[in-house]
């Protein structure tokens, strides 16, 4: 399966540099990326997303996630857009390269293109996706303070 994994590293090159380009970025206005669990004094839980003030509902304290410095928030939000980034160019990159497989070597090269989508479905991306939970988990933390 030597061809089979010649997608991964061309899709890791092909998108890196976790700039923007013209990827699942804005879906509307201010409030981008995954909601924030608020955690509140009283120990009631809530979800807002970023720049919205969320109002406790069972103490009435006001959580305001502006105070979460915007460059943090979008660090988070970047190493989510690049694993999608990767998702996607990963399934791009398989079309691709056996698409082209397919034209150059041998139209059978098609039939191991399925193959190579259940790998990057079942093997790669749960990886990844496992990775961007540990980096939300250790860097997205913030203490708000009650308004
Ligand atoms: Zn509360």
């Amino acid at each position: 399966m030597a061809r089979g994994s010649k997608a991964f590293p061309s899709a890791g090159s092909g998108a890196r540099g976790r700039g923007d380009g013209p990827v699942v970025a804005s879906r509307k206005g201010a409030s981008f990326g995954p909601p924030i669990t608020i955690r509140c004094d009283c120990a009631e839980v809530g979800y807002v997303a970023y720049g919205e003030v969320w109002t406790c509902t069972s103490c009435g304290r006001r959580w305001n996630t502006r105070q979460i410095p915007e460059a943090d928030y979008r660090r988070i939000i970047d190493h989510l857009r690049w694993f999608k980034v990767q998702a996607i160019g990963g399934v791009g990159s398989i079309v691709v390269v056996f698409g082209s497989l397919a034209l150059v070597v041998a139209d059978r090269m098609i039939l191991l293109m399925p193959f190579a989508m259940v790998l990057w479905g079942l093997w790669f991306l749960p990886r990844r996706r496992r990775s961007f939970r540990d980096i939300a988990r250790t860097q997205a933390t913030w203490n708000l303070r009650p308004e």
